[in-house]
């Protein structure tokens, strides 16, 4: 995907296209008042990008109210009627650590499933795996930290340890087609440890593509990554893999308000899978502080604005956001600044209909 959008730039712009992803001459452009500098930039802009919904699992998991199971399946079903291409669904992992995912089972089982949307669901251990495809999955994903301490306080384990634990995982899927996804978290900066090095987490990156990952997500698990740091870890993310981001995923958090700052940064060095929770659910319970995934609805209006394709309807997406949001208590559209607009303007609307 980075050299079909490298080769549109060059067509149209300068022939040093493929040097303008470079962290220096991306932010001389982006600090340029000139409309010929944006219009460059653009060309670099996907075509369409694939947005993973992670609302019902990331995002649930890390609320302190526990919904019921039925609100669940009604959330993805609604998720899902957006067009959103991907719903991560639900948590096979022990009701002991995660009691908000108890109900993965029934959850998975209860869903009306939607032609052209996925459902993968987080399978940690074997286990979890075979209760997974019992219940009907067909796509799952694993996880790994890009930091040794996040990993042993999260997991109780080295990042070498998880990595094998997620062995008889991959071989039992790739055995049975089941695609894997890979999640690697704290990719730029660890709560215990503080800046992470973009060359260890590319390590990690890289081992999960080697077990057999067909796609790894980018984590910035605390949100405390910038423009400028993600900028960095891409640049490297290119070089390690050869100027191809289209395996990779990024998944930014809005604790220090970056996260839509980060997603764009993603799209402009040739990211075109974003990570994003409706209503901006979520959280990290080893990050004291740390707010929920960046806001689907937040991204959805992003690149619309952008013109890049989505397939996802905003207006049905901020429904299931005030859906859920309702249920959790939250203020109607959760964190999402751009629900909360859009809501606001419907009521309007409504009360002008009314007079
Ligand atoms: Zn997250």
């Amino acid at each position: 995907m980075l050299s079909n959008v490298l080769s549109r730039a060059a067509r149209t712009a300068a022939p040093t296209a493929r040097r303008s992803v470079t962290t220096d001459a991306l932010a001389q452009s982006l600090m340029s008042p000139f409309a010929s500098q944006s219009s460059r930039l653009m060309e670099l802009m996907p075509a369409r990008v694939k947005i993973v919904e992670v609302g019902p699992r990331d995002g649930l998991q890390n609320e302190k109210r526990i919904i019921d199971t039925a609100d669940k399946i009604e959330l993805i079903e609604k998720l899902a009627y957006t067009g959103l291409p991907v719903v991560e669904a639900t948590s096979f992992v022990s009701p002991k650590w995660v009691p908000q995912m108890a109900d993965a089972t029934q959850v998975l089982e209860g869903i009306q499933l939607r032609a052209g949307t996925s459902y993968p669901v987080l399978t940690p251990n074997l286990r979890g795996f075979e209760s997974a495809i019992a219940a009907g999955a067909r796509e799952v994903a694993i996880f790994a930290a890009a930091s040794e301490s996040f990993s042993r306080r999260n997991i109780n384990a080295s990042i070498e340890e998880s990595l094998q634990r997620f062995r008889p995982v991959m071989d039992a899927a790739l055995q049975q087609g089941v695609p894997v996804r890979g999640y690697v978290s704290c990719v730029v900066a660890c709560p215990y440890e503080g800046a992470i090095d973009p060359e260890r987490t590319m390590d990690v990156v890289q081992q999960l593509f080697d077990l057999g990952c067909y796609e790894v997500s980018l984590g910035d698990t605390i949100g405390a990554g910038t423009p400028g740091s993600i900028s960095h870890l891409l640049d490297i993310c290119n070089r390690r893999l050869g100027g191809d981001l289209s395996k990779l995923a990024l998944h930014c958090h809005d604790t220090y308000g970056q996260g839509l700052a980060n997603v764009l940064m993603g799209l402009l060095h040739g990211i075109t899978t974003i990570d994003a929770s409706v209503a901006g659910l979520g959280g990290c319970p080893y990050a004291p502080g740390a707010s929920g995934n960046v806001a689907t609805e937040d991204v959805v209006y992003m690149l619309n604005g952008l013109g890049v394709e989505t397939g996802v309807d905003l207006e049905k997406l901020v429904d299931a956001g005030l859906f859920i949001s309702r249920k959790l208590g939250k203020p109607p559209g959760g964190s999402s600044n751009a629900a909360k607009a859009i809501l606001a303007r419907r009521s309007k609307e409504d009360a002008a209909a009314m007079v």
